[in-house]
């Protein structure tokens, strides 16, 4: 099984693709998280992306594709895998395109979580990550128990560097002008299964798990 998530930055992508990624054992490959850890690690990769990523730009699309190539050629992806924030662009889409025409595989389905941009600015400037775990927290809305500590494992939280309002302004500009348009590009392939994101993070997961079945 092969999956796309889309959507806007902050419309609970992440938090929706690992959930069911473990209802349905396949991996989430996340190219943020993968990027956050190159740019901790001081590899090239994460030399090459990290003033993008400051910046709240994309990251070029031949650094990503490379890394999906990679990632997707691992032995826990052969029964398959859930990509969480790849495309981001036409290029990379037809390059995804490309790599499942010469494997002889397909896209089973993409999951496009839709929410209204202002709703988006207030969830990613309160969103707090584990600097261990990963996992999410939110000053309003998923406090953590003991403040700036992570429920999970104890780590740090921390305040993502391109989840301040005005790099999160610049991310939702560059979703509308150069990921939105990847809506209608697999409206017409014909895997789209549209969801609205709003209600508790369970309801949203019922919903997902409903139309992938
Ligand atoms: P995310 O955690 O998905 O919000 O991604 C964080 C940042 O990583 C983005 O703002 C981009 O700078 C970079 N990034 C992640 N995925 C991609 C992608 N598919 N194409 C380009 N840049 C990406």
């Amino acid at each position: 099984m092969k999956i796309i998530f889309l959507g806007a930055p902050g419309s609970g992508k992440g938090t929706q693709s690992k959930l069911v990624s473990s209802q349905l054992s396949i991996p989430q490959l996340s190219t943020g998280d993968i990027l956050r850890e190159a740019v901790k690690a001081g590899t090239e990769v994460g030399k090459k992306a990290k003033s993008f990523m400051d910046a709240g730009d994309l990251v070029p699309d031949e650094v990503i594709v490379g890394i999906i190539k990679d990632r997707t050629a691992e032995a826990d992806c052969k029964p398959g895998y859930i990509l969480d924030g790849f495309p981001r662009t036409l290029e990379q889409a037809n390059a995804l395109q490309q790599m499942f025409e010469q494997s002889g595989e397909k896209l089973d389905s993409v999951v496009y979580l839709e929410i209204d941009p202002e709703k988006v600015v207030d969830r990613l400037t309160g969103r707090r990550v584990c600097s261990k775990c990963g996992a999410e927290f939110h000053l309003k809305f998923k406090q953590p128990k003991e403040e700036g500590k992570c429920d999970l494992c104890g780590g740090d939280l921390m305040h993502r560097s391109d989840d301040h309002e005005d790099k999160i302004r610049n991310r939702l500009g560059n979703y509308e002008a150069q990921t939105a348009p990847l809506i209608d590009f697999y409206e017409k392939a014909g895997v789209m299964k549209k969801i609205a994101a709003e209600g508790s993070i369970d309801e949203i997961t019922g919903k997902i798990m409903g139309v992938l079945k």
